[in-house]
């Protein structure tokens, strides 16, 4: 005899979301007349130019991960030294800086929302500093004016992992729009499948100025080992080419990206309903100016890991699985042992340990957004 609670469903931290799949059999057909299936084919320049309009940047290359396409970004700047980046992300934006020769120096981030605390960030500019890389954690988009007031001041780069903020805007103080990838020097963005916008794997290198060909030239030359033309390879580059059967996943993804985004937004403010107010727990905050994409639902615990924890192992004995992002920290990772310290970031060592993420996809129904919340209420203290 199967109960009630036997037949429901295990809920994901996330759920890939896929097109009509009539919808991607139509395109990837073409693939079997064509018989080009990577090298910068129809499909990789079609979406390459639907995300440059849909991202509002000028200047755009495609890569096969978001990872490659921040490892190359790092490599086409030619940076050297050290570079000031954050804890509190995905492994990727650590290990990029580092597999490029570069010295991490990790910065603290702020409380509120887990992004880079712009006020810490001089303290931490040596004579060998030469960028900064911030992450838009969970969509935050990071106090980016404050960013580049410093950068400008001490000559620096500034490069963003953008993987969580697809098709995030800033208004800015007069009034004007721009794409969040447009911050900065340039910045990264993932289209892997667990990503607001998919591509399978997938990832963008975007920068405001579509003029500033250098670098389009330069990245373009760096996914396609660093070939110049048929008897010239000018770069160490390697493989980051993003093939034809991701990029039609993408151009059938983006027809459908506003719709799963605006139904990501309702399941937000349905979470943001049963969890205000309720003591113990904190929403993260959000930037006024900022269009978010409702990317990720972190909810932090004011009584830290022992109440994390309780609520994780309460959820998953419900077959719900949130996940402990971004827990823990980079600087505590054991390949980094010795030589970063998560010491030295005590906020970010703080919220890894009492940070929650919900699940969170289009599709996720109501009952069950109110019953996590529910058990969420129970053990929370
Ligand atoms: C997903 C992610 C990446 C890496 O992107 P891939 O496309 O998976 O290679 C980098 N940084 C952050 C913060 C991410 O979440």
């Amino acid at each position: 005899m199967r109960n009630e609670e036997n037949t429901k469903q295990p809920i994901y931290v996330t759920r890939a979301s896929l097109p009509p799949f009539e919808e991607y059999e139509a395109l990837i057909g073409k693939l079997w007349e064509s018989h080009v299936l990577t090298n910068m084919g129809c499909f990789h320049e079609e979406l390459r130019a639907a995300l440059a309009e849909y991202l509002g940047c000028g200047g755009i290359e495609l890569f096969v991960n978001g990872h490659m396409a921040l490892e190359m970004l790092l490599q086409a700047f030619e940076l050297k030294g050290e570079v000031i980046t954050t804890p509190f992300t995905f492994a990727s934006t650590t290990h990029a800086i580092v597999r490029n020769g570069l010295t991490p120096v990790m910065c603290d981030v702020r409380e509120s929302d887990g992004t880079m605390d712009a006020e810490r960030i001089e303290a931490l500019i040596t004579e060998r500093t030469s960028a900064i890389v911030p992450v838009h954690v969970y969509g935050n988009v990071c106090d980016d004016e404050a960013i580049m007031r410093i950068a400008k001041r001490h000559g620096l780069r500034v490069i963003y992992d953008a993987a969580h903020a697809f098709g995030e805007t800033v208004t800015r103080a007069d009034g004007t729009k721009t794409g969040v990838g447009c911050l900065g020097d340039a910045s990264m963005f993932s289209f892997h499948a667990t990503k607001v916008f998919n591509t399978i794997e997938g990832g963008a290198v975007t920068w405001k100025d579509g003029a500033e060909q250098a670098l389009g030239t330069r990245l373009y030359q760096l996914k396609n080992f660093g070939i110049t033309d048929k008897e010239h390879v000018d770069y160490v580059g390697g493989n980051g080419k993003m093939n034809e059967f991701a990029a039609a996943m993408g151009l059938c993804n983006l027809r459908h990206v506003d719709e799963w985004i605006a139904a990501r937004g309702d399941v937000c403010a349905r979470y943001r309903e049963n969890l205000t107010g309720l003591r113990g727990v904190r929403l993260m905050e959000e930037r006024g100016d900022v269009e978010s994409n409702h990317a990720y639902m972190p909810v932090v615990f004011a009584g830290g890991s022992a109440v994390r924890d309780a609520v994780y192992e309460a959820l998953s004995a419900e077959g719900i699985f949130p996940r402990k992002y971004f827990y823990p920290c980079v600087n505590a990772y054991q390949c980094y042992a010795g030589v970063l310290d998560p010491d030295q970031t005590p906020t970010a060592k703080r919220l890894a340990a009492s940070v929650l993420t919900l699940p969170l996809y289009p599709e996720l129904p109501r009952a069950d957004i109110d019953r996590i919340c529910g058990v969420i209420a129970e053990n929370v203290h």
